[in-house]
């Protein structure tokens, strides 16, 4: 079947493309949101995000943040140290005068909470779940979207044509999008994830903990911290063969003492770390944003929050130009642009921590010390990074 429309169309509603809908919404553009699995599919999952205040105040606006605040663990304190090495910061929150510098919610909880808004909202926002996008194929004067309608047992394909189609997929299915170029850079590194029990509640703190071997932070959340663990391939999968007792020993080695001993770890998951970027995120008719647009290390918690930010900023974009603008190339590459400088110093920033902190070689521990001690001394830097984390490069 085919379908008109002469609005934006989702494709994804994840996070970013839903906080992208609601905002379309709150300014009255309609909007339709196409995701390939069905509602409430991601519910259970257990992914720590760390929200910033940036973010939560997003989230105030568009009328999510009261379902989610007793769901959300605040980060007060941020503890950053380097293994074998002087030099260790923290930043607080109260210095900054901020009720908190950041938060950590499941997945799971945030999609609840979006979905119970969603929920609340006018006719002008449509989400229509499991259909999978299988196509995108842009012409002179729209997009046409090919999915999949699993719901109907003819599992038929539809096509929507749409001035603009909005990619928000996360970055798994689309990934080759005709006409952009995408730069990967492969680390090499995993990401260990799962839950830790330790013997000294968390105070709200979170750790950054630097090791030779990768970074490793432990996020408060509930009465629990959440870890990523970074490294290697092979150093994860060594650390992933240990049973539990064996992992929650080597944790301790690598982290030390400051949360006293590591008593439990969940169900541990693991992903591949990689740096990937657009080099330009539109061409007529067509935008990608999220994940979708940009995937940085987890290291400083900054990727899911830049793409909120796109998702922000495209939806000012939208509401600002009329209906016959939307997904004209003099739009668009105004959004690219007003992206590009966070985008670009969230990706250089992840990968300079990366760089910097992880590796070994003689000079740069001391360049790291040096760094952590200019950091705990000087209050303008430390002003700097929590804007930085909070808000991007405003
Ligand atoms: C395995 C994994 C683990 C992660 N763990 C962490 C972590 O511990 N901490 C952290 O901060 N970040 C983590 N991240 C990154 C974090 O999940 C992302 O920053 C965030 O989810 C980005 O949101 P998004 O809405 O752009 O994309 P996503 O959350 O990926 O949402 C994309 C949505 O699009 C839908 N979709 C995909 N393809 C199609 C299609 N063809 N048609 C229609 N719909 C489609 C998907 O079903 C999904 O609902 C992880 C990422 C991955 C892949």
């Amino acid at each position: 079947m085919k379908h008109t429309v002469n609005h934006p169309v989702v494709i994804g509603g994840g996070p970013v493309g839903l906080v992208l809908a609601l905002s379309l919404q709150q300014s009255g553009v309609p909007v339709t949101v196409l995701e390939a699995q069905q509602q409430g599919a991601m519910y259970g999952d257990g992914r720590a995000l760390a929200l910033s205040y940036g973010t939560r105040q997003v989230l105030e606006r568009l009328g999510v943040w009261n379902a989610l605040a007793s769901k959300v663990t605040a980060i007060e304190t941020i503890h950053v140290s380097q293994k074998k090495g002087f030099g260790r910061a923290l930043l607080s929150a109260k210095e900054h005068q901020l009720p908190a510098l950041g938060y950590v919610v499941s997945y799971g909880a945030l999609m609840q909470a979006l979905d119970a808004r969603l929920s609340e909202s006018s006719t002008s926002l449509e989400v229509q779940y499991q259909v999978p996008v299988q196509q995108l194929h842009v012409n002179a004067a729209a997009a046409e979207i090919t999915f999949q309608n699993t719901t109907e047992a003819s599992q038929s394909h539809d096509v929507f044509t749409t001035p603009l189609a909005i990619i928000a997929d996360g970055g798994r299915s689309l990934e080759a999008i005709p006409g952009l170029v995408r730069e990967t850079k492969h680390y090499g590194h995993d990401a260990l994830v799962g839950m830790v029990e330790t013997e000294l509640p968390h105070h709200n703190i979170a750790y950054e903990r630097f090791t030779p071997y990768g970074p490793i932070a432990l996020l408060p959340n509930g009465e629990q911290f959440s870890l990523v663990w970074t490294g290697e391939q092979a150093y994860i999968d060594q650390i992933c063969a240990l049973d539990d007792a064996a992992f929650l020993q080597a944790l301790h080695q690598a982290f030390g003492d400051r949360v006293g001993k590591f008593l439990h770890i969940g169900k541990r998951g693991r992903f591949p770390l990689k740096l990937s970027k657009l080099e330009q995120t539109f061409q007529a008719h067509c935008v990608v944003i999220g994940n979708a647009a940009q995937t940085m290390h987890p290291v400083a918690g900054q990727g899911f929050n830049v793409g909120i930010r796109d998702a922000m900023a495209l939806a000012e974009n939208i509401a600002a130009s009329s209906a016959s603008e939307w997904g004209a190339t003099h739009r668009l590459t105004e959004y690219h642009q007003s992206r590009a400088r966070d985008t670009g110093r969230g990706l250089l920033f992840t990968d300079f921590l990366v760089n910097v902190f992880s590796n070994d070689l003689i000079g740069v521990g001391l360049l790291r010390g040096a760094g952590l001690g200019a950091l705990s001394m000087l209050p303008f830097a430390r002003r700097f990074l929590v804007n930085k984390m909070s808000y991007g490069s405003e």
